[in-house]
C-alpha cells in the first residue's frame, strides 16, 4: 500500500529533504516537536520496524548511522534523540518504518 512517505519519495508531494542515497531518504517533520526533528525512512516501504527481517539488518543499521550523521550535520551531535514508534498504540501514524531525529532541546526520561 502507498503511504505519504513513499508518495514523499516518488516526489508525489513536496517535503523538505535534508539528506538522499540510493537507501534511504531524510527530510524535516512537517510538524517539528523540537528545533531539530527530521524523520529518516528506507526507500524500501517496510510498513513498520517488527516487519523488518534479516534482510534488512544492513539497511537498519545505515538508517542509525545517516541518523547520527544527520544530526552532526545539524549541529545537535552532543545530544540528540533517536525514536521509533511501532504500531498505532506506540503513537505510529504513518505505516512507513522512520526514525525520528530530534535535538535541540531537553528530553526527559521516562519518555511520554
Ligand atoms: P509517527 O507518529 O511516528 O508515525 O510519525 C509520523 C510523522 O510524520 C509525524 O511526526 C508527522 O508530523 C510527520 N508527517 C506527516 N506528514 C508529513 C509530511 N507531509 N511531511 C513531513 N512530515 C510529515
Amino acid at each position: 500500500m502507498s503511504t505519504l512517505f513513499s508518495k514523499i519519495i516518488d516526489r508525489e508531494i513536496p517535503a523538505n529533504i535534508v539528506y538522499e542515497d540510493d537507501l534511504c531518504l531524510a527530510f524535516r517533520d512537517v510538524n517539528p516537536q523540537a528545533p531539530m526533528h527530521i524523520l529518516i525512512i528506507p526507500k524500501k516501504p517496510v510498513a513498520m520496524l517488527v516487519d523488518a527481517t534479516v534482510d534488512d539488518q544492513a539497511l537498519l543499521g545505515h538508517l542509525l548511522l545517516k541518523a547520527g550523521d544527520i544530526a552532526k550535520q545539524e549541529g545537535y551531535g552532543d545530544a540528540f534523540r533517536l525514536v521509533v514508534n511501532n504500531g498505532a498504540k506506540a503513537g505510529q501514524t504513518v505505516f512507513h518504518l522512520h526514525v525520528h531525529i530530534l535535538g535541540g532541546r531537553g528530553f526527559s526520561w521516562p519518555p511520554g
